[in-house]
Formats: structure tokens, C-alpha cells, sequence
């Protein structure tokens, strides 16, 4: 089946199942019913903690924000519904090249840079201070966390993605630290003053791992209590952090690439590097890095875009451009949904694509990393408004599917707590304790 087919289908059996909280539907057999109920059971008890989420700022002011169900992946409805309890929003700042703004690593650069990550702290400090505080309140610590939820609101935490806007100034990552971070990774895509990317391996090295600054950062960020996150750093980079590092290191958002060989992925050697600092990989469900698919024919492409058009929907590729998709694919009234679909089944037999990225696929990568390096070291992260594509888990609507996932393949109430979130905030706790006693 083509991936768009199979997308309409799956999304209409995952709404189709999703739906069956109060009456069961008539296709679903006894066997499913109880799977289905104990998933929910689950999923109701355990802290289900999503580890990076991006945003726009213009996404969390007083007229536009996350309480509305806005046309991303992430909001707080879709939170609700999916039943997640918890998520890091990601303070992202993008870099360039040198070679493409000549003032990218010199003072101008990172004044533009921390302007960015500034603004990003201070509208989710805004978003649960002031915007929704009666929905979701911001932890600092794993203890916080756990207090938060219990009175029954969602968590914030937030996450740095790239060191670039710490600039040359070691002492800016404690004010990232009294901003709220509570990881951060020293590379996005791309080497800066910190460290090389995993992007090197097409790129050619800047540093061979980590610069003598990063060196530096990695022993403020223990000393401070800073979750070190690998996501988006080279092997090298990542080997030398974790030898580095006196506290567990995480990588908020990557995918084993034994099963989908990108750079941006760990290897086995990475895995079990991590897993020796007592760290934790948050595999994430990003179509791209959890399996690599053919792109279309220009053919295919020529006649997707025309049916797009002449349904009205946006084109759903680039950052952000799925949700858009997913949000305008929804509220196609249902007759107009019919035609769609049909002549997507046209389009499929006439120029077949490759099948779409699942679930089931997502899920093979948690197998992956557990049999690796064990239950205590895996754990769940998205990439929600920065990625997505993975049928069944393309928003955090649809949280409850992975939960259900795992439940199909026999993991227990125990381990599906530790996937959601009791690893990750076990690191944390562990993060903590270590800062103190270097403090000392
Ligand atoms: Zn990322």
C-alpha cells in the first residue's frame, strides 16, 4: 500500500480505536478490547514524558497559544486527548555555516543567537506564568515533576538545542541554568564553538570532537546540575562526552542506526557508551531517521500536488508543513475525505510509492535500543512541530497509540513506566545528586 493510503487508513483505525474509550466498536474482537483496556490503564497510571517538542515563540503570546488547538503537532488539546503529562519544550536556535554568514562565530553572531534563545525561555516562562498557570506549570527538578502531576496539571520543562547561543561565555550556562534549562546539547546541525556535528561525516571535522570551550562547558553543565544531551553530535563528539562527563548523559531525540543508517543516529558502540554513564536514549519518532524510504517519482509528486490542490491542502513538506497538512486533511468534511482518498487509490496504483513510516516501525527502534542496553537505558521523545511522519504517532493526539504498541508486544506495566518517563527523571534525580557533590 502507498504511504499516503496507508496514512489515511491508519489514521482513520488509530481514530477509529482512540474512540473506543467508553463503547467498543463493533470490529474490535474481545481480545483487542482488554489489550486495549489494559493499555489505557497504563497509560492513565504511568508519567508519560516527551522529551523535546519545538516551538515559536509567536505560538505561546496572549492571543495565539498552545491552549488553542492550533494546527501544530503540539498544543494543549491534543496533550489532553493523547494523554501526554509531560514535555521538554526545546530552546532551538538553528546556526548557519560559516562559510554561509561570515559572522556566525564571532560576537555578532552569538548576541543574534542568544537573543533567540532568550526569547524562547521567556515565552515559556510567559506561556506557565502567566498565559495558562491553572493548566501547566513549569518543573525544575524531577521531584517537581512528579509533584506537578500528581495534582493532576501538565509539566513544562525545557531543553537547550545548541550551545551556539551560549557564545564564548562559560558563565552563560548558569544563566541558562536560572532561565530553567535542564538539558542542553552542545551541536545542532552543523560544528560551532563547542563541538563537531554529526553532520561532519559529510562535511569533513572542525575539531575532532569536542573544542577546549566545550570541554569546559561539559564541566559547568555537571557542576551546575545540566542534563548533557547528545542528540545531533558526532560519534566523536558523543565518545568524548560520555568519557568526560561525571553524571549520566541522554540524547533527547535520536533513533538507532542499526535500523536507519543516518549520521544523525547512534550506533551500537554510542548506545553502549551511553548506557555505561547511566544515561538514557529518548528514541524519537521522526519519519526520516526511523526508517529511510525512497523518495517519489516526479511523476508521483506531479500528481500529489495536483490532488492537494485541488482539495485545498497544503503541501506537507518542510519543518512544521505535516501538522499543517494533518490539520487541513481532518477538517475536509467527510464526503470531500472520500474523494481524496479515492483518488489517492488512483494515484497509488498508477505510480506506486514507497510504504509510509509507522508505528510499528517507531516502536522496532525502542526494541532495538532495550535489547541493547536494557529497559533502565530507553526512553520516548517525538520531535513534535520540528519532525513527525510517523503514522499513528503524528501528534501528540495520538499518544496513547505507543502505549498500546508496547503493550501488543508484551512489555509490562514496569517497563512501559520506566519508556515514559521514570528513566529520564531517574537520570535527572542522578544529575542533581551529582552537581551537589561537585559543588561541595
Ligand atoms: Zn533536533
Amino acid at each position: 500500500m502507498s504511504r499516503h493510503a496507508l496514512a489515511l487508513l491508519t489514521w482513520m483505525i488509530i481514530v477509529n480505536i482512540v474512540a473506543t474509550d467508553s463503547r467498543p466498536l463493533a470490529q474490535t474482537s474481545p481480545a483487542e478490547d482488554t489489550l486495549i483496556k489494559k493499555a489505557r490503564a497504563i497509560h492513565e497510571k504511568a508519567i508519560n514524558l516527551d522529551t523535546h517538542i519545538d516551538f515559536a515563540p509567536s505560538d505561546l503570546t496572549g492571543e495565539r497559544n498552545y491552549t488553542q488547538r492550533l494546527e501544530t503537532q503540539f498544543n494543549l488539546p491534543n496533550m489532553i486527548d493523547g494523554g501526554l503529562d509531560a514535555l521538554f519544550f526545546s530552546i532551538y536556535v538553528g546556526q548557519t555555516r560559516e562559510a554561509q554568514n561570515p559572522d556566525a562565530f564571532t560576537a555578532a553572531g552569538y548576541e543574534r543567537a542568544y537573543k533567540l534563545a532568550v526569547e524562547k525561555f521567556d515565552a515559556v516562562q510567559r506561556f506557565t506564568r502567566e498565559i495558562a498557570p491553572d493548566k501547566i506549570e513549569l518543573a525544575l527538578t524531577a521531584a517537581d515533576v512528579r509533584r506537578i502531576h500528581a495534582k493532576g496539571k501538565k509539566v513544562a520543562l525545557m531543553g537547550v538545542e545548541n550551545g551556539y547561543p551560549l557564545g564564548e561565555d562559560v558563565a552563560r550556562v548558569k544563566e541558562f541554568y536560572d532561565r530553567g534549562a535542564r538539558y542542553l546539547s552542545l551541536t545542532h546541525n552543523g560544528h560551532n564553538q563547542l563541538a563537531d556535528s554529526h553532520t561532519g561525516e559529510r562535511d569533513g571535522w572542525k575539531w575532532n570532537g569536542l573544542s577546549p570551550l566545550g570541554k569546559q562547558v561539559v564541566v559547568e553543565l555537571n557542576r551546575l546540575g545540566i542534563m548533557i544531551d547528545v542528540a545531533h553530535a558526532s560519534k566523536g563528539s558523543m565518545m568524548q562526552i560520555a568519557a568526560l562527563s561525571k553524571a549520566p548523559i541522554i540524547a533527547s531525540h535520536s533513533a538507532a542506526r542499526a535500523l536507519c543508517d543516518v549520521s544523525r543516529n547512534m550506533d551500537d558502540e554510542q548506545l553502549l557508551a551511553l548506557k555505561k554513564t547511566g544515561g538514557v536514549i529518548q528514541v524519537f519518532a521522526y519519519s526520516s531517521f526511523v526508517k529511510t524510504t525512497k523518495p517519489d517519482t516526479a511523476e508521483r509528486s506531479a500528481a500529489l500536488a495536483t490532488a492537494r490542490k485541488e482539495f485545498n491542502l497544503p503541501s506537507p513538506t518542510g519543518p512544521g508543513q505535516r501538522a499543517r497538512f494533518q490539520a487541513a486533511l481532518k477538517a475536509l468534511p467527510a464526503e470531500q475525505f472520500a474523494q481524496y482518498e479515492k483518488k489517492l487509490a488512483e494515484i497509488d496504483k498508477e505510480y506506486p510509492g514507497d510504504p509510509a513510516v509507522t508505528l510499528k516501525d517507531f516502536v522496532d527502534h525502542i526494541d532495538y535500543a532495550v535489547k541493547l542496553i536494557g529497559i533502565d537505558h530507553v526512553g520516548i521523545a517525538s520531535d513534535f512541530d520540528g519532525g513527525g511522519g510517523v503514522v499513528g504517532w503524528n501528534d501528540a493526539s495520538e499518544t496513547f497509540n505507543v502505549t498500546l504498541e508496547l503493550v501488543r508486544r508484551g512489555y509490562t506495566e514496569e517497563q512501559i513506566e520506566k519508556l515514559w518517563g521514570v528513566n529520564l527523571l531517574r537520570v535527572m534525580d542522578e544529575v542533581q545528586r551529582v552537581a551537589k557533590d561537585l559543588q561541595k
